[in-house]
């Protein structure tokens, strides 16, 4: 299987190490959000996501 530049970039990556993430405290917990992907369901506008989830081409990632 031949995989192209950007998917070798973003095999294996999660949002969970995307400097795009967002921690927002909501009632006791924490939920977290994708600071670049919208979604106009949420009371935020923008995208919820789990920290589980596979990256997509926005990825960037963060540096420790
Ligand atoms: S959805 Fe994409 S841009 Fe948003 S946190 Fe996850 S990998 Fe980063």
């Amino acid at each position: 299987m031949i995989f192209n530049e950007y998917e070798q970039r973003i095999k294996g990556k999660f949002c969970r190490t995307c400097i795009h993430r967002e921690r927002w405290e909501c009632g006791g917990s924490i939920i977290q959000y994708c600071g670049k992907r919208k979604n106009n369901r949420t009371h935020n506008g923008l995208l919820k996501i789990k920290v589980t989830r596979p990256a997509c081409g926005y990825y960037e990632e963060e540096e420790l």
